[in-house]
């Protein structure tokens, strides 16, 4: 019984010590303090249907909104050359990745793409684009609907680092959606690194990652270690040479508040 009690102590100091690395700041008002502050009002916007892309939420930063390229520029700095349609952008093979005119770190993002239909072209060949975070860390876009390639390189995979924990692609020519939180590195003043780059994410509403650590800027066939950047960055949407359709790009900027840092 006394061994019992004194491995509970243990057990309890040991929570109390690495607590604090999970990040959750202690509550610092009293439970239902009406002098709480309130969160602000915020229009949620609506769902997008198959047929119809959903209005953005009321306080996002919106990056396409089916009319046209004003928010992003082509990988030379000059204007973005990739086709818009009626209502969404394709991917323009040999015109280069795409950058969004501002820069951003901590975010909400939201996008849709579909795969072009029909599919043509196996494992990384068929419907490859790709959402580069701060233009340097890659959430796969792949037409992953029967067609296998790697695990850490398919459809919401971080690639080369993480397989999404669930396969959620639709067909080829349906619109699919990616939502990600995404927590941008910190890095001390002499370059070091203070704290990884940190993705949670939902593919089609299935959560595909949570709070994963990346290891670094992602790369075909290398893990390359993190090198000090900017706090913010602009989103670049890559050529990979697959006529890959984008619709309704939002972000919403994020302060450190929302990951319990002040
Ligand atoms: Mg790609």
């Amino acid at each position: 019984m006394r061994g019992h009690s004194s491995a509970s102590i243990v057990a309890i100091w040991w929570l109390t010590m690495i607590s604090p690395l999970y990040g959750q700041q202690p509550i610092k008002w009293q439970i239902h303090d009406m002098e709480r502050p309130v969160p602000p009002v915020v229009d949620p916007g609506t769902v997008s249907t198959q047929s119809e892309a959903g209005r953005p939420p009321a306080d996002a930063i919106v990056l396409f909104d089916g009319k046209d390229l004003s928010q992003w520029l082509g990988g030379d700095g000059g204007p973005a050359k990739w086709k818009v349609g009626n209502g969404y952008m394709e991917v323009e093979p040999g015109t280069g990745d795409i950058a969004s005119k501002s820069s951003f770190g901590d975010c909400q993002l939201h996008l849709e793409f579909s795969e072009p239909l029909p599919g043509s072209g196996e494992s990384q060949e068929r419907g490859n684009s790709g959402v580069f975070l701060m233009g340097l860390y890659e959430i796969q876009v792949l037409d992953s609907y029967h067609n296998r390639t790697y695990a850490d390189g398919q459809a919401a995979a971080v690639y080369g680092q993480y397989p999404p924990l669930v396969n959620a692609s639709r067909p080829p020519g349906e619109w699919q959606m990616y939502d990600i939180v995404f927590q941008a590195p910190r890095f001390a003043a002499d370059g070091r690194l203070l704290r990884p780059a940190r993705v949670t994410m939902l593919h089609n509403g299935l959560l595909v990652h949570y709070n994963v650590e990346l290891t670094g800027p992602t790369a075909h066939k290398k893990r390359p270690p993190y090198k000090s950047h900017p706090e913010k960055l602009p989103l670049k949407l890559q050529d990979h040479h697959n006529p890959v359709r984008f619709r309704n790009i939002w972000i919403r900027e994020l302060k450190p508040d929302a990951f319990g840092e002040s």
